[in-house]
Protein backbone atom coordinates (compact mmCIF):
# COMPACT_ATOMS: atom_id res chain seq x y z
CA UNK A 1 0.00 0.00 0.00
CA UNK A 2 2.46 2.28 0.90
CA UNK A 3 4.76 1.62 -2.15
CA UNK A 4 1.63 2.42 -4.13
CA UNK A 5 1.26 5.65 -2.81
CA UNK A 6 5.18 6.39 -2.90
CA UNK A 7 5.01 5.43 -6.75
CA UNK A 8 1.59 7.85 -7.24
CA UNK A 9 3.88 10.49 -5.73
CA UNK A 10 6.64 10.08 -7.82
CA UNK A 11 4.79 9.95 -10.83
CA UNK A 12 3.19 12.92 -9.64
CA UNK A 13 6.63 14.81 -9.16
CA UNK A 14 7.61 13.58 -12.54
CA UNK A 15 5.11 14.79 -14.12
CA UNK A 16 5.18 18.38 -13.29
CA UNK A 17 2.37 20.94 -13.58
CA UNK A 18 -0.20 20.00 -15.96
CA UNK A 19 -2.11 23.26 -16.38
CA UNK A 20 -1.12 25.72 -19.58
CA UNK A 21 0.49 29.47 -18.24
CA UNK A 22 -1.74 31.10 -20.55
CA UNK A 23 -2.48 33.88 -20.10
CA UNK A 24 0.28 34.52 -17.29
CA UNK A 25 2.66 33.09 -20.90
CA UNK A 26 2.36 32.39 -23.59
CA UNK A 27 -0.43 30.12 -25.30
CA UNK A 28 0.61 26.74 -26.70
CA UNK A 29 -1.02 26.16 -29.36
CA UNK A 30 -0.70 22.91 -32.30
CA UNK A 31 0.98 23.76 -35.25
CA UNK A 32 -1.80 23.53 -37.73
CA UNK A 33 -3.83 26.04 -35.45
CA UNK A 34 -6.11 28.44 -37.71
CA UNK A 35 -6.95 31.21 -36.16
CA UNK A 36 -8.10 34.93 -37.44
CA UNK A 37 -8.37 35.14 -40.83
CA UNK A 38 -6.53 38.03 -42.52
CA UNK A 39 -7.68 39.87 -45.74
CA UNK A 40 -5.68 41.65 -48.19
CA UNK A 41 -8.52 43.04 -50.82
CA UNK A 42 -5.83 44.92 -52.57
CA UNK A 43 -4.11 42.17 -53.93
CA UNK A 44 -7.61 40.31 -55.81
CA UNK A 45 -7.63 40.37 -59.14
CA UNK A 46 -10.43 42.11 -60.96
CA UNK A 47 -13.68 40.08 -60.71
CA UNK A 48 -12.29 37.37 -59.38
CA UNK A 49 -14.75 35.31 -56.84
CA UNK A 50 -12.34 32.04 -56.08
CA UNK A 51 -12.22 32.39 -52.66
CA UNK A 52 -16.31 32.58 -52.04
CA UNK A 53 -16.66 29.67 -54.86
CA UNK A 54 -14.66 27.02 -53.24
CA UNK A 55 -16.39 28.48 -49.21
CA UNK A 56 -18.73 25.51 -48.33
CA UNK A 57 -20.45 28.51 -45.51
CA UNK A 58 -20.67 30.94 -47.70
CA UNK A 59 -18.24 32.98 -45.25
CA UNK A 60 -16.54 35.25 -47.38
CA UNK A 61 -18.43 38.23 -48.07
CA UNK A 62 -17.77 41.08 -51.22
CA UNK A 63 -15.06 38.95 -52.82
CA UNK A 64 -12.81 39.98 -54.99
CA UNK A 65 -13.85 43.92 -54.00
CA UNK A 66 -12.45 46.36 -51.16
CA UNK A 67 -15.25 45.84 -48.92
CA UNK A 68 -14.59 42.37 -48.53
CA UNK A 69 -14.94 40.65 -45.54
CA UNK A 70 -15.01 37.33 -43.46
CA UNK A 71 -17.70 36.04 -41.66
CA UNK A 72 -16.17 34.01 -38.73
CA UNK A 73 -19.26 33.10 -37.42
CA UNK A 74 -19.70 31.17 -40.48
CA UNK A 75 -15.99 30.38 -41.17
CA UNK A 76 -15.07 26.28 -40.18
CA UNK A 77 -11.45 27.32 -41.30
CA UNK A 78 -10.89 24.42 -43.46
CA UNK A 79 -8.75 26.75 -45.70
CA UNK A 80 -10.52 26.14 -48.75
CA UNK A 81 -10.30 30.09 -49.60
CA UNK A 82 -6.37 30.43 -49.19
CA UNK A 83 -6.07 27.51 -51.76
CA UNK A 84 -8.55 28.13 -54.24
CA UNK A 85 -7.18 32.33 -53.84
CA UNK A 86 -4.51 32.78 -56.69
CA UNK A 87 -3.02 35.49 -54.93
CA UNK A 88 -2.52 34.96 -51.41
CA UNK A 89 -5.28 37.36 -50.59
CA UNK A 90 -7.08 35.34 -47.76
CA UNK A 91 -4.76 34.08 -44.93
CA UNK A 92 -4.97 32.66 -41.44
CA UNK A 93 -3.22 33.96 -39.01
CA UNK A 94 -2.44 32.76 -34.94
CA UNK A 95 -4.41 34.85 -33.59
CA UNK A 96 -6.62 32.70 -31.03
CA UNK A 97 -8.92 35.30 -29.86
CA UNK A 98 -11.75 35.16 -31.66
CA UNK A 99 -14.84 36.35 -29.87
CA UNK A 100 -16.91 39.13 -29.54
CA UNK A 101 -19.86 40.17 -27.52
CA UNK A 102 -22.18 40.90 -31.04
CA UNK A 103 -22.61 38.58 -33.64
CA UNK A 104 -21.63 41.36 -36.23
CA UNK A 105 -18.82 42.15 -34.66
CA UNK A 106 -17.44 37.99 -35.96
CA UNK A 107 -17.36 39.77 -39.45
CA UNK A 108 -14.00 40.84 -40.25
CA UNK A 109 -12.27 42.90 -42.84
CA UNK A 110 -8.34 43.37 -43.35
CA UNK A 111 -5.42 42.18 -41.07
CA UNK A 112 -7.83 43.99 -37.30
CA UNK A 113 -7.94 41.29 -33.50
CA UNK A 114 -11.18 41.05 -32.70
CA UNK A 115 -11.62 41.21 -28.87
CA UNK A 116 -14.69 40.58 -27.03
CA UNK A 117 -15.67 43.52 -24.82
CA UNK A 118 -16.52 43.13 -21.07
CA UNK A 119 -20.15 42.79 -19.49
CA UNK A 120 -21.55 46.05 -17.93
CA UNK A 121 -20.11 46.60 -14.17
CA UNK A 122 -23.29 45.28 -12.33
CA UNK A 123 -22.81 41.82 -14.12
CA UNK A 124 -19.18 41.74 -13.86
CA UNK A 125 -19.33 41.86 -9.98
CA UNK A 126 -21.77 39.48 -10.25
CA UNK A 127 -20.03 36.95 -12.24
CA UNK A 128 -16.83 37.91 -12.32
CA UNK A 129 -15.00 35.74 -9.83
CA UNK A 130 -17.39 32.85 -9.98
CA UNK A 131 -19.53 31.64 -12.93
CA UNK A 132 -21.33 28.23 -13.43
CA UNK A 133 -22.50 27.40 -16.99
CA UNK A 134 -24.62 24.82 -18.28
CA UNK A 135 -23.73 23.24 -21.58
CA UNK A 136 -26.30 22.16 -23.69
CA UNK A 137 -25.57 20.54 -27.51
CA UNK A 138 -28.40 21.74 -29.41
CA UNK A 139 -27.91 19.35 -32.18
CA UNK A 140 -23.72 20.18 -32.35
CA UNK A 141 -21.35 17.53 -33.71
CA UNK A 142 -19.51 16.78 -30.30
CA UNK A 143 -16.44 18.72 -32.22
CA UNK A 144 -17.24 21.68 -29.57
CA UNK A 145 -18.37 19.67 -26.77
CA UNK A 146 -15.25 17.60 -26.54
CA UNK A 147 -13.45 21.40 -26.37
CA UNK A 148 -15.74 22.58 -23.78
CA UNK A 149 -14.99 19.27 -21.88
CA UNK A 150 -11.14 20.15 -22.47
CA UNK A 151 -11.82 23.80 -21.08
CA UNK A 152 -12.40 22.33 -17.61
CA UNK A 153 -9.49 19.36 -17.59
CA UNK A 154 -6.52 19.62 -15.69
CA UNK A 155 -4.66 21.45 -18.70
CA UNK A 156 -6.82 24.22 -19.56
CA UNK A 157 -8.21 24.49 -15.98
CA UNK A 158 -11.34 26.44 -16.05
CA UNK A 159 -12.00 26.14 -12.30
CA UNK A 160 -8.69 28.53 -11.44
CA UNK A 161 -10.45 31.56 -12.98
CA UNK A 162 -13.63 30.39 -10.69
CA UNK A 163 -15.32 29.17 -14.09
CA UNK A 164 -17.49 25.77 -13.93
CA UNK A 165 -19.65 23.58 -15.71
CA UNK A 166 -22.44 22.20 -13.85
CA UNK A 167 -25.02 19.55 -14.35
CA UNK A 168 -28.38 21.37 -13.55
CA UNK A 169 -29.68 24.62 -15.39
CA UNK A 170 -31.15 25.77 -11.71
CA UNK A 171 -27.54 25.90 -10.35
CA UNK A 172 -25.87 27.80 -13.74
CA UNK A 173 -25.24 32.22 -14.23
CA UNK A 174 -25.86 31.33 -17.88
CA UNK A 175 -25.86 28.51 -20.56
CA UNK A 176 -22.88 27.38 -23.15
CA UNK A 177 -24.90 26.49 -26.54
CA UNK A 178 -23.45 24.15 -29.31
CA UNK A 179 -24.88 23.45 -32.55
CA UNK A 180 -27.16 24.54 -35.05
CA UNK A 181 -30.35 24.01 -32.88
CA UNK A 182 -32.20 21.44 -34.24
CA UNK A 183 -36.15 21.36 -34.43
CA UNK A 184 -35.71 18.79 -32.07
CA UNK A 185 -33.55 20.42 -30.01
CA UNK A 186 -35.50 24.06 -29.76
CA UNK A 187 -38.02 23.35 -26.78
CA UNK A 188 -35.22 21.93 -24.47
CA UNK A 189 -33.05 24.70 -25.08
CA UNK A 190 -35.49 27.05 -24.31
CA UNK A 191 -37.12 25.11 -21.18
CA UNK A 192 -33.46 24.70 -19.80
CA UNK A 193 -32.46 28.66 -20.61
CA UNK A 194 -35.96 29.30 -18.71
CA UNK A 195 -34.70 27.11 -15.76
CA UNK A 196 -31.19 29.64 -15.46
CA UNK A 197 -32.32 31.94 -12.53
CA UNK A 198 -32.08 35.88 -13.80
CA UNK A 199 -29.94 37.93 -14.40
CA UNK A 200 -28.05 34.73 -16.46
CA UNK A 201 -25.70 35.17 -19.59
CA UNK A 202 -25.91 33.12 -23.03
CA UNK A 203 -22.55 32.43 -24.53
CA UNK A 204 -22.75 30.71 -28.16
CA UNK A 205 -19.88 28.62 -29.45
CA UNK A 206 -18.65 27.26 -32.75
CA UNK A 207 -19.68 28.16 -36.04
CA UNK A 208 -23.05 26.24 -35.39
CA UNK A 209 -24.41 28.14 -33.04
CA UNK A 210 -23.23 31.63 -34.17
CA UNK A 211 -24.96 30.82 -37.96
CA UNK A 212 -25.72 27.08 -38.24
CA UNK A 213 -21.85 26.58 -39.90
CA UNK A 214 -22.10 23.14 -42.13
CA UNK A 215 -25.58 22.73 -41.11
CA UNK A 216 -27.23 25.75 -42.06
CA UNK A 217 -28.69 25.22 -45.39
CA UNK A 218 -30.55 22.38 -43.40
CA UNK A 219 -34.66 23.09 -43.20
CA UNK A 220 -34.40 21.70 -39.59
CA UNK A 221 -32.55 23.58 -38.05
CA UNK A 222 -32.66 27.33 -37.30
CA UNK A 223 -29.11 28.54 -37.78
CA UNK A 224 -27.93 29.07 -34.51
CA UNK A 225 -28.52 31.16 -31.66
CA UNK A 226 -29.78 34.00 -34.33
CA UNK A 227 -32.77 32.40 -35.29
CA UNK A 228 -33.70 31.60 -31.50
CA UNK A 229 -34.50 35.48 -30.91
CA UNK A 230 -36.09 34.51 -27.32
CA UNK A 231 -32.26 33.82 -26.09
CA UNK A 232 -30.30 36.73 -25.67
CA UNK A 233 -26.70 35.81 -26.46
CA UNK A 234 -24.05 37.80 -24.03
CA UNK A 235 -21.22 36.23 -25.94
CA UNK A 236 -20.27 35.11 -29.36
CA UNK A 237 -17.08 32.65 -29.93
CA UNK A 238 -15.95 31.57 -33.52
CA UNK A 239 -14.08 28.37 -34.25
CA UNK A 240 -14.99 24.46 -35.65
CA UNK A 241 -14.78 23.35 -33.16
CA UNK A 242 -12.81 26.90 -31.04
CA UNK A 243 -9.34 25.74 -29.54
CA UNK A 244 -10.37 25.51 -25.28
CA UNK A 245 -7.89 28.62 -25.06
CA UNK A 246 -10.31 30.93 -27.56
CA UNK A 247 -12.74 29.68 -25.11
CA UNK A 248 -11.24 30.63 -21.69
CA UNK A 249 -10.27 34.44 -23.77
CA UNK A 250 -13.66 35.21 -24.73
CA UNK A 251 -15.37 34.43 -21.37
CA UNK A 252 -12.25 36.12 -19.38
CA UNK A 253 -12.66 39.45 -21.74
CA UNK A 254 -16.06 39.26 -21.17
CA UNK A 255 -15.82 39.13 -17.64
CA UNK A 256 -13.45 41.94 -17.76
CA UNK A 257 -10.53 39.85 -16.05
CA UNK A 258 -8.42 40.06 -19.36
CA UNK A 259 -8.29 43.70 -21.35
CA UNK A 260 -6.54 44.80 -24.54
CA UNK A 261 -3.94 42.28 -25.91
CA UNK A 262 -4.14 40.04 -23.10
CA UNK A 263 -1.00 38.96 -21.18
CA UNK A 264 1.54 37.10 -22.73
CA UNK A 265 -0.33 36.48 -25.71
CA UNK A 266 1.71 34.70 -28.22
CA UNK A 267 -0.72 35.18 -31.93
CA UNK A 268 2.23 33.81 -33.21
CA UNK A 269 4.61 30.65 -32.35
CA UNK A 270 4.33 27.61 -30.40
CA UNK A 271 6.00 27.15 -27.27
CA UNK A 272 8.18 23.56 -26.68
CA UNK A 273 5.93 21.39 -24.51
CA UNK A 274 6.99 21.55 -20.85
CA UNK A 275 8.14 24.77 -21.34
CA UNK A 276 5.19 27.19 -19.89
CA UNK A 277 4.57 23.77 -17.71
CA UNK A 278 6.20 25.83 -14.26
CA UNK A 279 5.03 29.29 -14.88
CA UNK A 280 2.50 30.55 -12.36
CA UNK A 281 -1.12 30.85 -12.74
CA UNK A 282 -3.17 33.89 -11.89
CA UNK A 283 -5.39 33.64 -8.64
CA UNK A 284 -8.81 33.58 -8.69
S1 LIG B 1 -11.75 28.73 -44.20
FE1 LIG B 1 -13.72 29.71 -43.74
S2 LIG B 1 -13.95 31.30 -45.30
FE2 LIG B 1 -12.34 29.88 -46.02
S3 LIG B 1 -13.44 28.38 -47.31
FE3 LIG B 1 -13.35 27.51 -45.24
S4 LIG B 1 -15.27 28.14 -44.27
FE4 LIG B 1 -15.00 29.46 -46.07
S1 LIG C 1 -19.21 24.25 -35.01
FE1 LIG C 1 -18.13 22.57 -36.01
S2 LIG C 1 -17.28 21.40 -34.31
FE2 LIG C 1 -18.89 22.72 -33.43
S3 LIG C 1 -20.74 21.48 -33.45
FE3 LIG C 1 -20.70 22.60 -35.38
S4 LIG C 1 -19.73 21.22 -36.90
FE4 LIG C 1 -19.26 20.48 -34.83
Amino acid sequence: MIDDVLHILRVRARQGRQTVAWPDGPARLPERFRGRPALAPSMCRDGCRACAEACPTEAILDPGRPSMRLDMGRCIFCTECTEACPEEAVRFTRDFRLSAEARDRLVCAGDEPVLARALEERMRRLFGRSLRLRQVSAAGCNGCEAELNAVGNIQFDAARFGIQFVASPRHADGLVVTGPVSENMRLALLKTWEAVPAPRLVVAVGACACSGGVFRESPVQAGGLPGVPEIPVDLWIAGCPPHPITVLDGLLRLLGRLEGPGPGAAPTGVVEPGRDAARPVRAG
